[in-house]
Formats: C-alpha cells, sequence, structure tokens
C-alpha cells in the first residue's frame, strides 16, 4: 500500500484496505449505506463508561483526518497510554461518513448535498446513518472532524492555521449552555498543549449559529462537540503536519476527558484563540503585465490558488488564477516579484479563475522551491 503521507485521495476502496491489513474488520459494523449503496462502517472501541462520537470524511475532499483517525486507532491498540485510553473511555468511530463523495473526491454526497447542512432534514441516508448512531450510541462528547482550505492562517499574520477548533454556538446569540462551556474547556486545554509542543499553529472557527450543521445541533442537543478542521502548512501539500496535530489533539483531548482535568480550565481563554482570516493564498505574483480588453495594465499584482482536481485517481493540484489587483491584500509564503524584463517577456492574458500553470512554468518560479 502507498504511504499515507503521499496520497490525497482517500476512496472507500483504500479504506477497506486498511482494515483489512489491520485486521479491523471483526470489529466493525456496517451501519448504514451511502445512496450509491457503499457501506458505512463503525468501530467501537474502548471499555470504559464515557462515551465519544467521533466522524470524518463527511466531506469527501477532506481527508486528512481521516489519516489521523487510522493512527488513532493504531495508538489506542498499541501505545501504553492508548491503552489506558480505552480503558477508560468508550469511542465509536466512523472513519467516513460519504464514501460516495470521498470516491469523487467531492465535499458533498453523490446528490449533491452538503451533509453538514442535512441535521434538521436529514434527507440524504448517510445523515440519518449518523444520526441514528448519535441516537444508539448516547455519546457524552462529539469530535466532529473536518479539513479546511489553504487561504487560512491564524490571525492576520502569515501563519498558516494548521489546525482550528470550534466549540459550535447553540443558538444565534451565541448563549453559553453547559455543553458548550465543556467543549470550550477542552478546545482551551488542546490549544495550550499545541502551544507548548509546536509553538503558534492552530486558530479559532468562525462561530456562526447554523442548526442544520451537526455540531451545533449536538451541542444544542447538549452533548459537548468539537469541531476539528485539518489546516496547512508551508510547503506540505499533502499536508503530513496537520495530520501529526489532529492525531496529537485527539490524544490530548481524550486525555482531559478521562482525567476530566478540564473542568479546572478557564473557558473564558477560548475567546483569546486567534480566529481564523482568510488572509493567504498559496502563490503571489508581483509587478505582473496583464492584457486586458487590448490594453496592457502594468505592476499588477496576481495570487494564485490551487485548486484540486482528480484525475485517473490521482489528486491533481492546478493553479488558478484568483485575483488581479494593483494592490493585493493577501499574504503568502511564496511572493514572487518579476524584474521589467521578466515581466514585458511574460504577459499575462489569462481571467480570473483560469489556469495559470504555463504562465508559471514559463517563468520558471517554482523550479527552485
Ligand atoms: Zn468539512
Amino acid at each position: 500500500m502507498k504511504n499515507l503521507n503521499e496520497i490525497k485521495y482517500f476512496p472507500s476502496g483504500l479504506l477497506e484496505k486498511i482494515f483489512n491489513q489491520k485486521k479491523m474488520f471483526s470489529n466493525l459494523d456496517i451501519i448504514g449505506y451511502s445512496v450509491l449503496n457503499n457501506p458505512i462502517y463503525r468501530l467501537r472501541i474502548g471499555k470504559g463508561i464515557k462515551r465519544i462520537l467521533i466522524w470524518s470524511q463527511m466531506h469527501g475532499n477532506e481527508t486528512t483526518t481521516t489519516k489521523s483517525l487510522i493512527d488513532f486507532y493504531d495508538f489506542l491498540i498499541n501505545d501504553k497510554v492508548g491503552k489506558d485510553l480505552s480503558a477508560h473511555l468508550l469511542f465509536s468511530i466512523i472513519f467516513q461518513l460519504n464514501p460516495d463523495g470521498s470516491n469523487r473526491f467531492s465535499r458533498n454526497n453523490h446528490n449533491n448535498y452538503d451533509l453538514n447542512r442535512d441535521a434538521l432534514n436529514l434527507s440524504q441516508p448517510e445523515s440519518k446513518t449518523l444520526m441514528k448512531e448519535f441516537e444508539v450510541f448516547k455519546p457524552n462528547f462529539c469530535f466532529n472532524l473536518h479539513g479546511q482550505r489553504s487561504i487560512y492562517s491564524i490571525g492576520k499574520s502569515t501563519i498558516p492555521a494548521s489546525i482550528s477548533f470550534l466549540s459550535p454556538s447553540t443558538s444565534k446569540n451565541k448563549i453559553l449552555t453547559k455543553s458548550r462551556l465543556i467543549s470550550m474547556r477542552l478546545i482551551v486545554g488542546v490549544c495550550d498543549y499545541i502551544k507548548s509542543k509546536y509553538s503558534l499553529v492552530y486558530g479559532r472557527f468562525d462561530d456562526s449559529f447554523n442548526l442544520n450543521c451537526f455540531g451545533d445541533f449536538f451541542t444544542k442537543k447538549r452533548i459537548p462537540t468539537i469541531l476539528f478542521e485539518a489546516g496547512h502548512f508551508y510547503n506540505d501539500k499533502y499536508r503530513k503536519f496537520s495530520r501529526e496535530l489532529v492525531l496529537q489533539s485527539l490524544i490530548k483531548i481524550s486525555l482531559l476527558i478521562k482525567n476530566e482535568s478540564y473542568k479546572q480550565i478557564d473557558y473564558k481563554k477560548y475567546y483569546k484563540i486567534k480566529s481564523n482570516n482568510d488572509n493567504l493564498r498559496d502563490i503571489i505574483i508581483k509587478n505582473v503585465t496583464i492584457l486586458k480588453n487590448n490594453k496592457l495594465f502594468f505592476a499588477q499584482e496576481i495570487a494564485i490558488q490551487y485548486s484540486e482536481k482528480l484525475v485517473k485517481n490521482k489528486v491533481l493540484f492546478i493553479p488558478l488564477i484568483d485575483s488581479i489587483a494593483k494592490k493585493l491584500h493577501y499574504e503568502s509564503s511564496l511572493i514572487f516579484e518579476l524584474n521589467d524584463n521578466q515581466s514585458q517577456k511574460n504577459i499575462l492574458k489569462s481571467k480570473i479563475g483560469e489556469n495559470a500553470e504555463k504562465f508559471i512554468n514559463k517563468l520558471n518560479l517554482l523550479n527552485n522551491i
């Protein structure tokens, strides 16, 4: 099997291969089927009383946290601390809630539904499966695992938000219920830990209320829920670093729950966690000459953002023009300034949304990185 660190595409077949390799099938149950009749698997692991429900890949193209969950399983089975965790806690793990979306590398399911906007309507079989597991398992805590785009920075800095957390709201006016206070304390605890171990690499995600999101819905049902967003890091397109951060966070939060040490944490520190900003772009090029409507525009700045596209079972990173302006208000870890000679020889004729691959290749910008 390929090294998981070198893949972005995580279809249901790969997950089944891993289950096979790790001899996990005897501990797995099929708890539902997707629109295309692909099985949705659930693993129950642990002997404790406190129950934690975890699900990943409800958005099929967000694959980092599925890798982290496999790492977490290995940790629970093999590590001394992990074995102790599973003696005191009971986990219900759904590694891939959206197998159809995972197979076609899309956020939405086969019916083009965003499953995280279906908590109230339960119109899709995958959402019904998650709700059924919630009702049967009766978790004390929920972890809702996602991945976020590379545009997010910590606050207004140029530091990418490699991992972000959210304690979902329970109402429009963001009232602090008992369950929300618990998830806020857990997030403060894990952020302090990440800060001590890796320095600043976390952020806080937008908490506008939407009851159709499962996190908001479960929090309103009085179950502390934490949303994880696996982000990116410099020159780490396969997100090896955020995979590690998600694993360490799963371990840390489970320990805080096991020891009940979160009860001593000051929830107000949650508000001090810097919120995410969509401040970053993958590449910025300055001093570009642009041809538009038969007119030349000099000394322009362009931002380029990679779009992920599945081609022949492999995810390609396609550089698209995100924005063009005299002065852009974005930051990037890859900023190039063309000299006047380069700028005159390589006039950009593409528009926003178009592929910039040829332009970048002609300028040889990425060859020395
Ligand atoms: Zn997501």
